[in-house]
């Protein structure tokens, strides 16, 4: 049995499932479905017309998914960048040794509420790596600024554990979930040099992580634009409703309004040869 290397709109497997996955970038926030739906369609069409550069056809042939595969080596993210304060070589400030995780939380939590709501924002589970969806968002990013004047300078944070929220020397009573396995904090580069302006980090917001990502640029209840929308990849907007000041001079995107299916423990890695994962063309 020779294997199969096309899929089309209506097709169904654990391969469309990485297809949806590696191409969230290229179709505003693909979520991590076993279906190639419309949408991944779309985001074929998009990654054949922008990556290979040839007529698009909506259609995962032998040569888009190679040409997939040549992306994800090409622009795979560098897992240890992602890793928890507690163990990242590049940041000092840490928790005392008997607390600290080994990079990626210790999977405590797991359906724990920070109060009677069981929202995502409120679940304090320490999630087993970072959601994949999240890390080949940022590698379409990264694609889509070159030739630009914009670059992603560092990942600043990735992962934080409770252990990070409650003992870092830094900071001892922070009570976020959302970077426990499900957000990033960027920096970047304007013409080689980090920027910090506001209107800067606006800018790449909306056209690149609201663009590529489709996370919302308003309506998602926040005045000062972006914010989070169900099924949705989400931006911190730079200041929030209440006037306290949000993401200045970096860029936070998650996916914790993606829906509980799309943030089973199978979708986050921890390990560097599970962010590829398989290769689709052996
Ligand atoms: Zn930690
Ligand atoms: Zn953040």
């Amino acid at each position: 049995m020779g294997a199969i290397h096309e899929y089309k709109r209506g097709d169904k497997g654990k391969v469309i499932q990485e297809i949806n996955i590696k191409l969230t970038g290229f179709g505003k926030g693909l979520l991590p479905l076993l279906e190639f739906t419309k949408e991944t369609e779309k985001a074929v069409s998009m990654f054949q017309k922008d990556y290979i550069k040839i007529e698009p056809t909506g259609i995962a042939n032998y040569k888009t998914l190679k040409s997939i595969d040549e992306f994800c080596k090409k622009y795979k993210q560098k897992l240890s960048d992602y890793e928890c304060p507690c163990t990242n070589s590049s940041i000092t400030e840490r928790p005392n040794k008997d607390k600290r995780c080994t990079g990626f939380g210790k999977k405590q939590f797991k359906e724990k509420y920070k109060s009677a709501s069981k929202t995502e924002k409120n679940h304090k589970y320490e999630y087993p790596g970072i959601h994949r969806s999240l890390l080949w968002g940022i590698s379409a990013v990264q694609f889509y600024m070159e030739d630009t004047d914009y670059k992603i300078k560092s990942i600043y944070r990735g992962y934080r554990c409770w252990a990070d929220n409650l003992h870092n020397p830094n900071h001892t009573n922070r009570t976020s979930t959302n970077h426990m396995g499900k957000a990033a904090d960027l920096h970047f580069l304007k013409n080689g040099k980090r920027t910090k302006e506001v209107t800067d980090l606006e800018y790449i917001r909306e056209h690149f992580f609201s663009k590529y990502l489709g996370a919302p640029k308003s309506g998602a209840g926040q005045t000062h634009g972006f914010g989070w929308k169900k099924g949705k990849f989400g931006l911190e907007p730079k200041k929030f409703n209440s006037g306290s000041s949000g993401a200045t001079t970096w860029v936070h995107v998650d996916l914790r309004e993606i829906g509980k299916i799309n943030l089973e423990d199978q979708f986050f890695s921890k390990e560097q040869n599970e962010v590829i994962g398989k290769n689709l063309i052996d």
